[in-house]
């Protein structure tokens, strides 16, 4: 039998051989590179030692690079039963380093896994990616357990998390993460590295928290850019007319004759906190 580097069969070998034929409702791009893995993984250093929560850990070849790459501990969460047999597989390699967990990661706080302090390392479902960063973002406490996400997402989607005023990604997005977060983009990943490729472009992005963000209520800064942003093209004495109009930009000194799109995520802040006042 052939194997990898790490003494484990080939990815290839291993979707042959646990029938994991790979299913689009489930997001299922894997990537069967394993070099590529490990240049995913060493965007996560320091790994020596650390908690590692995986979402979506498929056949395992992220997982397998996390552990190789000195993981302590990787929790992974795989919605996908029919992986299982492969993960138990590096399991019993790496005796005691991971614990899978069968279930929607769209229901679990990853806080609920772990003791102190963690990483979160994945190659997200595409369906669902914006949604559990989002979760991640907006928890109650912060800054949050977690140190640093690694996350593989659409380019597009990873041009929005990053994006600044002016720039034609920029939204509501952009300004949640901007607020709260320190994010990169590390480099674009081809269609062609997947099995199948999806349609578009990939990139890896980086993401670590803000210890003291600008001081906000989060509900606020989601209420002000949910309307600033419902109508980016308008003035934003139109776009924000439901929350407060031409009163609430005077109250946080903003020109009404701007657009949402030309605001910085102080100005935001600005107008979260006008509306609470
Ligand atoms: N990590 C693997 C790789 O890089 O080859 C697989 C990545 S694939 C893009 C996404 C994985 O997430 C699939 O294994 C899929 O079954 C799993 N998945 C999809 N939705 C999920 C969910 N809601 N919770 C947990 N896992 C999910």
């Amino acid at each position: 039998m052939t194997t990898a580097f790490d003494g484990l069969p080939p990815l290839r070998q291993v979707l042959e051989a646990h029938g994991l034929d790979p299913r689009k409702a489930l997001g299922q791009n894997f990537l069967l590179d394993l070099n590529l893995t490990g240049r995913i993984a060493r965007q996560a250093a320091p790994l020596e030692g650390a908690t590692v929560v995986e979402v979506g850990p498929g056949p395992g070849g992220l997982t397998r690079a996390l552990l190789a790459h000195g993981a302590g501990k990787v929790i992974a969460i795989e919605k996908d039963p029919r992986c299982t047999p492969a993960l138990a597989q590096i399991a019993d390699h790496y005796p005691g380093r991971l614990e899978v967990i069968e279930g929607d990661a769209l229901a679990i706080d990853p806080a609920s896994l772990c003791d102190g302090p963690f990483k979160i390392v994945a190659n997200l479902p595409y369906n669902v990616g914006t949604q559990l960063l989002l979760n991640w973002i907006t928890g109650p406490n912060w800054p949050p357990r977690w140190t640093d996400l690694t996350l593989m997402f659409q380019k597009e989607v990873a041009e929005r998390i990053v994006a600044g005023p002016d720039d034609d990604h920029y939204g509501r997005l952009g300004v949640l993460c901007g607020w709260r977060t320190d994010a990169e983009i590390l480099f674009d990943v081809s269609r062609e590295a997947f099995t199948p490729p999806p349609k578009v472009t990939s990139a890896i992005v980086r993401i670590v928290p803000k210890t003291a963000p600008l001081p906000a209520r989060l509900a606020d800064i989601e209420r002000v850019t949910a309307a600033a942003f419902g109508q980016r093209r308008k003035m934003l004495r139109q776009s924000v007319k439901s929350v407060g109009g031409e009163a609430l930009l005077e109250r946080a000194g903003i020109d009404p004759t701007r657009r949402a799109e030309t605001l910085s995520v102080a100005e935001f802040v600005r107008l979260a906190n006008a509306l609470a006042a």
